[in-house]
């Protein structure tokens, strides 16, 4: 019987680890289909307090799990596949193992959607991107392209003005997702120019280690172009990693589990935090910052349920 399963080895996931491993509870971390989550996907983190030369994210999330370690945390590689929260003690499967436990955090995260291209996945880092607020800053002045149609397009492509000469907004259909008042302030950003209705087809150049070009096919006409850029926002989304969890923890018509008075669920005893219950602000420290209220709160209920 465990006192905290945590879901999720993350930023969030691990923070949480931290804390209850200070807090002597021992805590059992299920690492997850992903694990270290969405900064292993990148490389330079300069937004993360205390580093300031900056640090690989990586390095920055194998040094948490470290830091877990050494107050106690166990890690277990694999993903959870089935979750029983009617009643406690919790049951947390993952393939052949099964735990029990008194507290179980989520932080398992979201996954960004991507277009699922083989050089997509080796430039992923090297000038292929999630994340307009992590990697902005290293294209001063360049061209790049933001893929999608919805408001995460729009948002990441305003954001990207700010830094890039010219960002190409690249979407598969004439009609946009995106909210009308979103939309319009894309169109009147003199930086952003649109381009429909386009595939990315392949991003050029894996072989370099560098972004250089996109190769693009127009969905209508089948006409194949390049546009030359130095980088790729894929901005088509984000799932949130909460598929197990339906029927038993409440989320919102996304996908994101909801959760009220710091990190709890509507469960009595399951705390959640980080990206899987946050499609706003999605940063390294913001799911920090919630895997520690997590493990505080875990804490203060295991404190008020022990006999
Ligand atoms: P979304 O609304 O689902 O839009 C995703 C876009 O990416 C769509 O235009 C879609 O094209 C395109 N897309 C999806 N898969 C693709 C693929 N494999 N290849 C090429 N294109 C692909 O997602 P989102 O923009 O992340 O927004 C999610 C939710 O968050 C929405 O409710 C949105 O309003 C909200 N949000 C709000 C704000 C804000 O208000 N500040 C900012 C960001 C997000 P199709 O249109 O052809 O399907």
């Amino acid at each position: 019987m465990h006192k905290v399963v945590i879901i999720g080895s993350g930023c969030a996931g691990l923070t949480a680890a931290i804390y209850a491993a200070r807090a002597n509870l021992k805590p059992l971390v299920l690492d997850g289909f992903e694990p270290g989550g969405q900064l292993t996907l990148t490389t330079m983190v300069e937004n993360y307090p205390g580093f300031p030369d900056g640090i690989l994210g990586p390095e920055l999330i194998e040094a948490m799990r470290k830091q877990s370690q050494r107050f106690g945390a166990e890690f277990r590689s694999g993903a959870v596949t089935e979750v029983v929260l009617g009643k406690r003690p919790f049951r947390i499967t993952a393939g052949k193992e099964s735990f029990e436990s008194e507290t179980v955090i989520v932080a398992a995260g979201a996954s960004a959607r991507m277009l699922g291209l083989e050089s997509e996945r080796q430039l992923i880092g090297h000038g292929v991107s999630t994340c307009a607020t992590c990697d902005g800053y290293f294209f001063r002045d360049r061209d790049i392209a933001v893929v999608g149609g919805g408001d995460t397009a729009m948002e990441e492509a305003n954001f990207l003005t700010r830094f890039a000469k010219k960002v190409t907004i690249l979407h598969r259909r004439k009609d946009f997702r995106a909210s009308k008042i979103m939309l319009d302030r894309a169109r009147a950003n003199e930086k952003i120019k649109f381009l429909t209705p386009v595939a990315v087809e392949e991003i050029l150049d894996p072989q370099k280690q560098n972004v250089e070009a996109l190769k693009l096919r127009n969905t209508e006409t089948k006409e194949i172009t390049t546009l030359p850029v130095a980088g790729l926002f894929i901005g088509i989304g984000h799932e949130p990693n909460t598929k197990i969890f339906h029927g038993q923890l409440d989320m919102d018509s996304n996908g994101y589990l909801i959760t009220h008075h710091g990190s709890q669920t509507n469960v009595a005893g399951v705390f959640a935090a980080g990206d899987v219950q946050d499609h706003h602000y999605r940063q390294a420290v913001t799911a920090a910052g919630s895997g520690c209220m997590a493990a505080m709160d875990a804490e203060k209920f295991l404190e008020a349920h022990s006999h």
